[in-house]
């Protein structure tokens, strides 16, 4: 399709009131380059030009006000870091000081005593006495409330663009001189209008119009929905389209049949009945991989909600089929947990599973290469060693990564090349994504959910506990000990190689034996700095039961399992994010007994702080505590979506927004599973459009 040049790409400084410095001073400053990047430029908020305040009406509660009034008089205080323009400005009620800090040549020159301003801006107190930083100022002309207009919008600035002239302010002016020049033509419609019509939404050109200098407040909320919405919408469209794409075009291999050794299995040796959450996601994982296409699927399960066994059975579906697995997880010790587990499970099927870590010898590696590669070997556990290119196999068929948040999508990747067809992907997690960002930033993975632990469990009981109980903390755990429990205690080493923190753990390890004295009592302590062979002899033992508490860092976080560790301290709680404090306690509580989960913090602790341990006693649910976590932090935090790109949204907030990318969700789903190759003449605006975006889109399906 031809596009026709838009003035919408014509460099910025062609626009009236820009020219050749400003333009250079907008690109640097606020990467404005061209018309649309401008139109793009969404103001902060509208002044109400109609509402200007008295002085004498401000009060501690005031936040952003509007007054008029005269300048009396304009003084420059202070030197060096400390210097200031203060300024006073009179109208009939009162006086008010207004400050700059930077930027202050230019102010200089455009104010005057004895000249009538508009001033705008956030009112604080200082001393008692109100004052406005930086308000955004302009002399005050006839006219103001022309009354159509009565909106202005305020734009983010800069301090150096300011000096030329552009202040929030100013830059509505270029807008407002843009805006008559661009028509429906260089802003067409790109929702097909059936679903415009259907949710009552501005349309493109009205709303980016609107958006900027709308008629009123009204007019101005339809312009951001209808934006918001689109956002969302062309995202998911896109990870639809992607999504579709990797099933289409990539090659899987089919597992026909549940077979012998799968049924034998689950009616012989499985230790327990599934849950009902356990059956639906194999149900899924089952359906997906006899399609044809390769499976590359998330499975989010909340700590202790039975992932291994899912993922077993689905390697004897493998297996059933005639192809190899192999499952990897982020540690040594958890590598080493899940082939043990795993090995007991088989012990009397006929299949051959094996280990393969760093630390494997080197007369066993050669035979587990040469197992692999004979076919003999059906299973392989490890750790990123699995990955390496020397490790080949027969075929593999099937590959499961544990706990994924450890794993980068680079070393995924690496799997993809042990096969000539691409073994199917199944990507365990623990670390709790709040649904809707699950399904924004992982849209273009398969998803499951495993929402329903194993009968039987009893809820941990978090406390939180200061310093000065720590001594009843600590006789807690010698009647838990005399019980036959085990405890944890856990030192935030967020570094490994942080000195300070080492030291801490150390002092704490010293500490914790003056409490727990030898030989009645015995523990184990691991840590990153530790040699891994001796990481794991201390870990064996606390496992086996040799000893009764184990101090540790947060190495200790993913995964491990001794269910008759009933105890878990969390040393400095109020240093840990919510969802690590949530993985961490999720080492206990799996197993019959009643178990407790301590978070110790010092006397004072932030609010932020106080906030995640309130949440953190108040519920278990990782779910919740994701949602929780994402409303504190934002998206920009939630591990994993850093990079992802696709939650750069300019208006839309997937927190605040979340009903409309429901909404949008449905719509895009909507569109694409009638017509997929949007061949429809009603959907040729949205496919023009992505046509137009190229690069953006995987777009072969739909050229
Ligand atoms: P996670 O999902 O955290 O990896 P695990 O797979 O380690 O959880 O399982 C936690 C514990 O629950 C293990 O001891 C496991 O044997 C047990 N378990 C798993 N599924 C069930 C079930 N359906 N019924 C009872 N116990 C189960
Ligand atoms: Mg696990």
């Amino acid at each position: 399709m031809e596009t026709r040049p838009s003035i919408l790409d014509s460099p910025i400084e062609y626009l009236k009131g820009v020219g050749p410095l400003r333009g250079d001073m907008l690109k640097k400053e606020l990467g404005i380059f061209t018309f649309r990047d401008l139109l793009e430029h969404f103001p902060l908020r509208h002044i109400d030009k109609t509402i200007v305040n008295k002085i004498a009406e401000i009060n501690p509660q005031t936040d952003f006000i509007q007054v008029a009034g005269t300048i009396t008089s304009i003084e420059l205080i202070g030197e060096k870091r400390g210097k200031r323009l203060v300024a006073e400005i009179k109208d009939n009620t009162g006086y008010l000081e207004l400050v700059w800090f930077q930027g202050i040549n230019w102010v200089e020159k455009i104010l005057q005593i004895g000249s009538d301003y508009l001033v705008y801006g956030r009112v604080s107190f200082f001393n008692g006495k109100p004052q406005m930083s930086h308000p955004e100022i302009e002399l005050r002309t006839a006219g103001i409330a022309d009354g159509k207009n009565y909106l202005e919008p305020i734009y983010s600035s800069t301090e150096k663009l300011k000096a030329r002239a552009l202040n929030g302010r100013q830059i509505g002016k270029l807008t407002a001189a843009l805006l008559p020049q661009i028509s429906e033509r260089d802003i067409p419609e790109n929702i097909p209008a059936y679903i415009v019509e259907k949710l009552k939404l501005t349309g493109r050109y009205k709303a980016f119009c609107d958006i900027h200098i709308p008629r009123n407040m009204e007019d101005y909320e339809a312009a951001v929905n209808r934006l918001k919405f689109e956002e969302f919408f062309l995202a998911q469209i896109r990870l639809q389209l992607t999504r579709l794409r990797r099933h289409r075009s990539s090659k899987g291999v089919v597992f026909e049949k549940v077979g012998e050794l799968f049924n034998t299995f689950y009616s012989q040796y499985l230790p327990f009945e599934l849950t009902g959450a356990q059956k639906r996601v194999i149900k899924e994982i089952r359906a997906d991989t006899a399609q044809g296409h390769q499976m590359n699927r998330l499975l989010q399960g909340d700590v202790g909600s039975g992932k291994t066994i899912v993922a077993l059975l689905c390697m004897l579906l493998a297996a059933d089929n005639g192809f190899q697995s192999c499952m990897m997880a982020p540690t040594e010790i958890l590598a080493q947990q899940h082939y043990n587990g795993l090995k007991e499970l088989l012990k009397d099927m006929p299949v051959q599973i094996r280990i393969l870590t760093g630390s494997t010898k080197s007369a066993e590696r050669k035979k587990v290469l040469a197992g692999l590669l004979d076919g003999t070997i059906h299973f392989l556990v490890g750790t990123h060693a699995v990955i390496e290119d020397v490790v080949q196999f027969q075929n593999l068929g099937f590959a499961i990564v544990d706990e994924q948040h450890r794993f980068g999508v680079a070393q995924r990747a690496q799997l993809w090349k042990k096969a000539t067809i691409p073994p199917h992907i199944l990507v365990m997690t623990a670390t709790p994504i709040p649904r809707t960002l699950a399904m924004t930033a992982y849209g273009d993975l398969d998803y499951s959910v495993m929402d329903e632990l194993p009968p039987g469990r009893k809820p941990i009981q978090t406390v939180h506990r200061n310093e000065m109980q720590r001594a009843a903390v600590m006789d807690f755990i010698k009647t838990e000990i005399e019980k036959g429990r085990q405890a944890y205690i856990i030192y935030p080493l967020i570094e490994e190689s942080e000195k300070l923190s080492y030291e801490d753990l150390m002092q704490g390890y010293e500490q914790v034996k003056s409490y727990f004295p030898e030989p009645r009592y015995k523990i184990s302590m691991v840590h990153g700095r530790m040699p891994a062979d001796q990481k794991d002899v201390n870990m064996q033992r606390f496992i086996s039961h040799d000893t009764n508490i184990m101090v540790s860092t947060t190495v200790i976080e993913v995964g491990v399992n001794v269910p008759n560790a009933s105890v878990m301290v969390i040393e400095s709680a109020e240093k840990f994010g919510l969802s690590q404090l949530h993985q961490l306690r999720g080492r206990v509580g799996r197993g019959s007994e009643k178990s407790y989960c301590i978070l110790l913090t010092g006397s004072k602790v932030s609010q932020d702080a106080r906030e995640r341990i309130k949440i953190m006693c108040a519920t278990n649910d990782g779910f919740a505590i994701a949602e929780k976590d994402l409303e504190l932090r934002g998206p920009g935090d939630i591990e994993g979506t850093r990079q992802s790109g696709v939650l750069n949204f300019k208006l839309a907030s997937i927190v605040n927004d979340k009903a409309l990318l429901d909404v949008a969700k449905h719509y895009a789903l909507e569109v694409l599973n009638a017509d997929e190759e949007l061949v429809h003449e009603k959907n040729a605006p949205l496919k023009q459009f992505l046509l137009s975006q190229k690069g953006k889109t995987a777009w072969s399906l739909i050229s």
